[in-house]
């Protein structure tokens, strides 16, 4: 979570004590709250008497034992609450502590760090409550705090005069209210809980800070403390001490937000994400029926706008999801930036169900094109959500399924959300070990080309295929390009099976030419990673060669991300690859950004318009506006247009009568192994009658 550097940033800056010491109790650093509250002048001169006495800390020794077994067990301590002793002057105060063991990458012990916290002034206020004189007193106007009864609903019974310092009104106002009425609604979620925690016995006896609305409208910081005594016939209520914190809260979050919130977007950064939903876990864990729902969310071809149009773009693009995500949550959920285009959302929810109607709802109002300038992006999110407690207990592995599930999400085209189910795990692992297995993999024989046809719309004639990879794994069966694509290009391995699925491609066109009597066009994928191999052009021109095969049957396909990362080598790339006879085609036309200007910049033969526009032919409006207008785009600019995804005949009645001629699609053909595409077209009796073209 934290990483050292952070640490350190902070570290003085914490209002509360922070250290860092070896594993054997050897302090190696001290912040500057800490070292104040031992009574030192500065972090030299307490380092060097604490490191000479080896002291102890603890006012009962034992406690002291168990504080360090509970860390060497579980690896953490949070909220351990002890006596102990202002190092300096031997005083005895109460302290707060959380500490946590640091390890390196091997597990090995690096360091200790934790925070102590000076809670005394809490203690003696609690302990002065739980006296049933200072109670009495608490109960008579006073001008330190205010003082309400409020019954088990909030609605308050009773205040004293110090109400109207406080929020501006009389007692005779405020009774009969909610004492939540006034609260802001971001801290409504936590107070409600700690209120319930109050009446079954569960009082944290923490002063817990809250905004209040004054009567002249400015938010005032209310410390309050609570005690359940409607057993007390004197009082029969809750009574809830209010204290002004304005002053003290102002400075503290202003130390605090530096530290909390991504500077970009406001929202909360990712380390205090991760705190504050572990805080809200461990309180929700105590009310039974509490469930909250985690979103992560990742926007969709958002690298595609820093990539083309710079980060300045990138920043407003991510300012403008961030307003929107906002606005479409209520107050009180908590909404965080992870980091780059990722997002995340923590919100109670009643059922499943709603949990996945807010997801739709997210995924709408993200999808609205984002308007910059003259410029339109539309950018969509893929969206995971994991619930707790029923998926998970404990924030990490919240976020770390809800992150999943995004992942599950992302292999759908379009904007989607998922929820987390076990069998991602059981997938996720087995993911893992498929890239394992690609390194072992006998490439040139588990790899198999399958070929889609492409067709004449008008009679649905073949004349030609896209190659289509396929992973023939022994013990897993066949593995589809979308789950190991991906990671043979991390894995430096895409140029290898780019030319395994081209050679064997090659080499099936040479087959069908010698049964057929008749050439074929062929379309091979090509990733960008292949672009940037210059050793890619060599190898398929001796390819050519060698099967005495015509390159101007071949098309190299491309998707548009992989034409924006080769953009900064100007293209160089395509034009070697185009000198070879082939031609480029971009694949996925219309998903990516829409600066259309690179497709008059680059050597573009032909594109494809992907299948997320096709599908909505032709009821969906926007879907046949922006087909309508692709292709006339790519019609003035003199491109072979292929549609994707056909499955409906009235999609490719359509898009003929948009002028669009050629097609592939399940309406037509799956693509097929080799041989039984063979035994197609013999059926079909290609190659008999028909001319070359
Ligand atoms: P793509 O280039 O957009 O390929 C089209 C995908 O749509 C193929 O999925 C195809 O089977 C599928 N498809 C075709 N017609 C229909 C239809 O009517 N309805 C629907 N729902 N789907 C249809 P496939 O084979 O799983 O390939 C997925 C992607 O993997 C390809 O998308 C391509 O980007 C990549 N890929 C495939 N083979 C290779 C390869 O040899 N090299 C590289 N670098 N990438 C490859
Ligand atoms: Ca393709
Ligand atoms: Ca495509």
């Amino acid at each position: 979570m934290s990483t050292s550097n952070q640490f350190l940033t902070l570290f003085d800056l914490l209002p509360i004590g922070a250290y860092r010491s070896s594993a054997s109790g050897y302090q190696l650093r001290i912040n500057k709250a800490l070292v104040k509250m031992n009574g030192y002048l500065n972090e030299a001169a307490m380092l060097e008497a604490v490191n000479a006495s080896k002291p102890e800390w603890y006012v009962d020794p034992a406690r002291g034992a168990e504080f360090r077994d509970r860390l060497k067990l579980d690896g953490y301590v949070t909220g351990f609450v002890s006596e102990s002793y202002r190092h300096k002057t031997r005083e005895r105060i109460w302290i707060s502590e959380n500490a946590h063991i640091v390890r390196d990458a091997d597990g090995k012990i690096l360091y200790y760090e934790g925070t102590v916290e000076d809670i005394s002034q809490q203690r003696a206020t609690q302990d002065a409550l739980h006296t049933s004189e200072r109670r009495y007193r608490a109960l008579n106007d006073n001008a330190l705090y205010a003082t309400i009864i409020a019954d088990a609903d909030g609605i308050i019974t009773f205040a004293n005069a110090g109400i109207e310092p406080l929020l501006g009104v009389t007692p005779a106002e405020i009774v009969g209210t909610n004492l939540f009425a006034t609260m802001h609604p971001d801290n409504l979620l936590e107070h409600r809980a700690e209120f319930r925690n109050v009446q079954i016995g569960e009082n944290t006896g923490r002063e817990s800070i809250a905004r209040h609305r004054h009567a002249d409208g400015t938010w005032r910081y209310l410390g309050s403390l609570s005690n359940d005594c409607r057993d007390d016939p004197a009082i029969g209520g809750i009574v809830v001490n209010w204290r002004d914190e304005t002053e003290a809260e102002h400075t503290k979050r202003r130390l605090r937000e530096l530290a909390e919130n991504d500077s970009l977007t406001g929202l909360t950064n990712r380390a205090y994400f991760e705190e504050l939903g572990a805080q809200i876990l461990r309180r929700a864990g105590g009310t039974n029926n509490t469930q909250l729902a985690l979103f992560f969310i990742d926007l969709n071809r958002f690298k595609l706008v820093n990539d083309s149009h710079g980060h300045s773009m990138g920043d407003g693009v991510l300012k403008e999801v961030a307003i929107r995500i906002r606005s479409a949550l209520r107050d009180g959920d908590l909404v965080a930036r992870l980091g780059g285009d990722e997002f995340a959302i923590l919100t109670v929810v009643d059922t499943r169900l709603a949990a996945s109607q807010l997801a739709a709802r997210m995924l709408k109002v993200i999808s609205q094109p984002i308007i910059i300038g003259s410029l339109r992006f539309d950018v969509g999110a893929s969206i995971g959500i994991s619930i707790f407690p029923s998926d998970a207990d404990t924030f990490d592995e919240l976020l770390g399924y809800a992150d999943l599930a995004m992942f599950e999400a992302k292999a759908q085209r379009a904007s989607a959300s998922r929820a987390f189910k076990p069998a991602l795990l059981r997938r996720a692992l087995a993911q893992v070990a498929v890239v394992t297995d690609l390194h072992q993999a006998t490439l040139e024989h588990e790899l198999q080309v399958y070929f889609q046809p492409v067709v004449t719309l008008i009679n649905g004639h073949w004349t030609g295929f896209e190659a289509l990879v396929r992973w023939h794994h022994p013990i897993r069966g066949i593995i589809m390009p979308d789950s190991f694509v991906k990671a043979a290009e991390e894995q430096g391995l895409v140029g290898k099976l780019g030319a395994i699925v081209a050679e064997k491609t090659l080499q099936q066109a040479r087959k069908w030419r010698e049964e057929f009597g008749f050439e074929f066009h062929f379309a091979i994928n090509v990733s960008a990673y292949q672009l940037r191999d210059d050793t890619f052009a060599g190898f398929l021109q001796e390819a050519f060669e060698r099967h005495r095969l015509s390159p101007h049957r071949f098309t190299l396909e491309i998707t548009e991300s992989a034409f924006i990362e080769t953009s900064q080598d100007g293209g160089d790339a395509l034009s070697k690859l185009r000198a070879l006879g082939v031609r480029i085609a971009l694949d996925d036309l219309g998903i990516g950004y829409s600066s259309f200007d690179y497709l008059k910049r680059f050597p573009i033969d032909m594109v494809k318009l992907d299948q997320g526009f096709i599908s909505g032919l032709p009821g969906n409006k926007v879907d046949v506006a922006i087909v309508r207008s692709l292709v006339t785009l790519a019609r003035s600019l003199g491109m072979i247009l292929i549609a994707e995804g056909i499955e409906k005949p009235e999609q490719a009645a359509y898009l003929l009568e948009l002028g669009c001629n050629l097609g592939q699609g399940f309406l037509y053909s799956h693509a097929l192994p080799a041989h039984e595409a063979t035994e197609k077209m013999r059926a079909m009796g290609v190659g008999d009658a028909r001319a070359q073209t």
